[in-house]
Parts: structure tokens; sequence; C-alpha cells
């Protein structure tokens, strides 16, 4: 324990009050014998009486005095405990480590060897303590800094300065390899699965940057800038680093903006659908529509869904705001060809909240969608995440009679046991394989494989993002018959004619999409 600045706890205070008390109350007892026993009491002469007296009240005020100490310790212990350590996890407390990081600005402003600070985070650790209760939300922090404080140099100091996020002060004398090579292998050693008491869990993990005295030496503005360097890592996916610059305060402004701007906007009826066709080429027809979201602000214009869905994860609103999606979507298939599907995008954290099968059960009632023409797009991430109550939402989902895509497959998870115990009905084969089939032979064979895979789990294939002839005759050459991308059409709204709302027409503009 570091020495505090308090004078009533130096060994030289604490001496001279002790002795002081002492001889103060010895000298009170001699002083009391001149007016209390004059002749003595039982045959003892006064003096004697007096000294005994005298000692005794010495005795008693340094004990008394001591004891005031040890209370005092005791207490300061107690508080130092209470403030410095986290309880789940014995780490720095937040306090804590930026008063470690005061230290260490102040240690490399002397002797110029650079300190880094990285901000490690779990990627939504609120939903995932919500959904799986705090109980094992415990259990998982608890396993989370053990193999955190296993991956790092013993010298590293290590703060738990959030619900699932730490700071780590790692000394540039500890570095074997680069940073970036740190980052990564903590990242990779962070999201592999924990074994927690009773199940499986699976987190992302984001990570930020700083370097003192490069970035600054202010603790709280150092510790600021990591997380701008972390949310600008978890804005560009999963499992990110990223090293702060100063550009980085302007992308947070904007992150600041949608956050702020995405509950008005919800309430404003900011948001709309546009759908893109699905075409069997065998059928030489469209079998269903994706849904996607589109966010037009009265001043900015089209938001695309890559800036602010993240941001909607993070903050909640993803909750109304997916709700708000797929009872539009169900109520919009009406408009749509009786025998072509609606497909709606789920989040991951959509998808693993309480009760999403009791809210698509309630919307497919309300909206009176047959279940058969209902399909939802969930990523391979968001089944992961907890892979017992994923397959349990699966099996009652499809049940019901829905059908399950998994969407962007290939970019996820290496390991495909998962396919065995998941219930679903489709592959969707990612656009980064698609739009290098025609260069890359790797990325033919990554097709071949998927779509091989697929009839062997007995489930459809898709592609998606197809944008050139050549891309659909190689896919079809690998044996895949389903597409979407702009070759066949772009997203669309549903169109009105004559006061009517009528089905979207396949090769129709979408404007928002012209970035893409
Ligand atoms: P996604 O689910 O992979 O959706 C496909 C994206 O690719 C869409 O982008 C679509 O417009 C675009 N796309 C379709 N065909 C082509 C093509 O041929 N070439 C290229 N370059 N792009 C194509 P969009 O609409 O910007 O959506 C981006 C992502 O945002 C979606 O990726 C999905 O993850 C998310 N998203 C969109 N709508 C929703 C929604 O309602 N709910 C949720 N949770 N996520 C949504
Ligand atoms: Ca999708
Ligand atoms: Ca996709």
């Amino acid at each position: 324990m570091p020495a505090v600045s308090n004078p009533s706890r130096t060994p030289v205070f604490r001496a001279i009050t002790i002795a002081s008390s002492g001889l103060g109350s010895f000298m009170l007892g001699i002083w009391g014998l001149r007016f209390g026993f004059g002749d003595g009491v039982a045959g003892m002469p006064a003096e004697v009486i007096g000294a005994i007296i005298a000692s005794l009240c010495a005795l008693a005020a340094a004990g008394a005095a001591m004891s005031f100490f040890a209370g005092i310790d005791e207490s300061a212990t107690y508080v130092y405990n209470e403030t410095h350590f986290d309880k789940l996890t014995g780490l720095l407390t937040r306090p804590a480590m930026i008063a470690r990081i005061g230290r260490a600005a102040q240690e490399t402003l002397k002797t110029g060897d650079p300190v880094f600070l990285i901000d490690v985070d779990i990627d939504r650790f609120k939903q995932i303590n919500d959904s799986i209760g705090y109980t094992k939300g415990d259990e998982l922090i608890r396993a989370f800094t053990k193999r955190l404080k296993a991956a790092l140099p013993p010298d590293a100091s290590v703060g738990r300065i959030g619900a699932g996020e730490f700071a780590v002060l790692y000394p540039d004398s500890s570095f074997t390899i680069s940073m970036e090579a740190i980052a990564e292998q903590l990242i990779n050693e962070l999201m592999e699965p924990y074994d927690l008491l009773a199940h499986q869990q699976s987190v992302n993990v984001s990570i930020g940057i700083v370097a003192m005295p490069k970035d600054g030496v202010d603790p709280v503005l150092v510790l600021r800038r990591s997380n701008l360097a972390l949310q600008n890592a978890r804005a560009s996916g999963i499992g990110n680093w990223s090293v702060f610059h100063p550009d980085i305060g302007r992308v947070a402004d904007y992150r600041q903006w949608i956050e702020s701007e995405l509950r008005v906007a919800f309430d404003r009826g900011d948001f709309d659908l546009h759908y893109q066709p699905q075409t069997d080429l065998l059928k030489g027809e469209v079998v269903g529509y994706e849904a996607l979201i589109r966010w037009k602000h009265p001043d900015r214009g089209m938001i695309p869904p890559v800036e602010f869905i993240p941001i909607a994860e993070e903050t909640g609103m993803i909750g109304p705001i997916g709700e708000w999606v797929l009872r539009k979507a169900c109520k919009d298939a009406a408009f749509l060809p009786e025998n072509c599907f609606v497909a709606v995008n789920i989040s991951p954290v959509q998808f693993m909240t309480r009760d999403f099968v009791g809210l698509v059960g309630e919307v497919v009632r309300t909206t009176g969608i047959k279940p058969q023409r209902l399909e939802l797009e969930v990523t391979e991430t968001a089944m992961m995440q907890d892979k017992d109550r994923a397959a349990a939402i699966l099996k009652q989902l499809t049940e019901m009679g829905i059908s399950i895509a998994v969407d962007d497959f290939g970019t996820g998870y290496s390991n495909l046991s998962y396919l065995i115990d998941f219930s679903f009905n489709k592959l969707k084969i990612d656009r980064s394989f698609i739009n290098r089939i025609d260069e890359d032979a790797n990325s033919g064979a990554v097709v071949s494989t998927i779509v091989g895979l697929s009839r062997a789990l007995g489930v459809h294939a898709i592609a998606e993002g197809v944008e050139t002839e050549k891309q659909a005759r190689l896919l079809q050459a690998a044996g895949c018959e389903v597409m979407q991308g702009y070759l066949y059409g772009r997203p669309a709204p549903l169109k009105v004619e004559n006061g009517q709302v009528v089905a979207v027409h396949g090769a129709e503009r979408d404007h928002s999409n012209a970035m893409n």
C-alpha cells in the first residue's frame, strides 16, 4: 500500500501522541496526589499511591491513543481497499487507475520512455448481462479478468473502469512484439468462448490504444482518448482495435449526434423500409424480398444503416427500432406478391433479448402474415453468443413455421460444428466472396464449398451482392441458383399507385445506396 500523506499516520506523530498522552496522564496523577490522599491510604504512603495511579493513568492514556490509531488504520485500510480495488475482480477501480495513469505520466515525462494505455471493452456487455443474468455476468467478468491478466506481462497495471471495460497500462519496456501483434493476440485470446459453470459464453472485444506522452499526459484526457479509439475500432466491425489519432474526435462527435438523434428520429417517423428482390434463376422469378431500413433525416438526408444500427445496438434503441421493422415488414407483406416471403434482419442484440420469440409470435398473430412468408436473417455472431439459448430460440422459431437464414455466412466462425445443433433453413453467402468470385479462384472454391455444405445439411443457399453477369454465371456453375444484388434489383420503397400501395418493382434504383 503506498504511503498516504496524512500526518496522523506517520510513525513520529504517533510516537509523540502516545508519549504525550501517557506523560500528560502521569503528570495529572502526580498533581491529583497533592489534593487527594495527603496522608496515604491503607498504610501506603501518598507518594506510592500517587505513583501507582499516575502510572495507571499513563498506561490507560497510551493504550487509548494506540487503539485510536489502530482504529484509524483499520478504517483507512478498509476505505483504501473499498476505493482502490474492484470487489468482483480485485483489479484497480477507475479512480485508482486514474491515479496510476497519473504516476505513469509523470514517469514517462521524466524518462521519455513511452507508456501505452489500452482500453479493452466487451461489446454490449450490458445486454449480455441482462440476457444471461447478473450471477452468470459476474462469472463471465471473473473469467475474462483471469484471461486478460494471463495475457499481460507482470508489470502491466490493470483496472476495471466500467462494467465490461478494462484499462491496461503497458510499459514500453515490456514489449517483445509490436503493439499491433499485442492487440491482435489480446483480441483472439479474449474472444475464445468462456466455459462458465452452466453454459458456454462468447463475447466480442474491441480495443483502443493511446501512447503517453504523445497523446497526452492528463489521465482523464488519455482515458477519454483511448475510449475514442475504442469506439472507432468498434464502429469498424467485430474484434477490432484502433490507435488514437486526432481525427477520431470528429468521428466521435458524429456518433454522439446520431446517438442523440435516434430517439427523436424514431418518434418523428424518419424511418422507412426498402425492399430488395431475391431471384430464383431456375424458376425465373422473384421468390422473396429483403427488408432494409432507411433513415431519411430532415436536414442531413439519408443516413446509411451501417452508421446507425451499431449505435442503436449499443444504446438499446435497436429494441424499438427492430420491433418497428419486424411489424412493418410483416404488414407490408400484404402488398408483396402472395408467393413471396419477406426477409427481416435481426440484430444480435434483438435476437438475444428476453422473449424475442414471444414478440415474433405476437407480431405474426396481429399482422396476420403466414409464418411461412416470414424469414429472419440472423448472423452467426448472434447465434454464437450463447449457443444453448440460441439453439432453443431457433428451434421455437422454426417450429412456428418461420424460416431462418444465416446472414453474412462465411465471415464469422471457422468452427462449423454449430451448424449441426441449430435449426435453420438457408445459408446466405456473404457479399465479400461474391464480389471477388470473378478474380479470385479461392472465393469460387469457398462458394462451391458453401453450396455443397448447404446441400449436405438439406438447406438452401443464396448469394448476396451479385452485381455482374459474370458473377451470376460463376455462381450458377458453383450450384447456387438464388441471387440477390444490384444486377437483379436495388432496394426500393413500396410504390403508391392511385392511392394504393403496390409491390416494389425489382429493378428500381435505391438512391440511398448510390454509395454502395
Ligand atoms: P446486410 O443484411 O448484409 O444487407 C445487404 C446490404 O447490401 C444492404 O445494405 C444492401 O443495400 C446492400 N446490397 C444489396 N445488393 C448489393 C450489391 O449488389 N452490391 C452492393 N455493393 N451492395 C448491395 P444496407 O441496406 O446499407 O444495409 C447494410 C446493413 O445494415 C445490412 O447488411 C444489415 O446488416 C443492416 N441492416 C439493414 N437494415 C436493417 C434492419 O432493418 N435491421 C437490422 N438489425 N439491420 C439492418
Ligand atoms: Ca441481411
Ligand atoms: Ca448480408
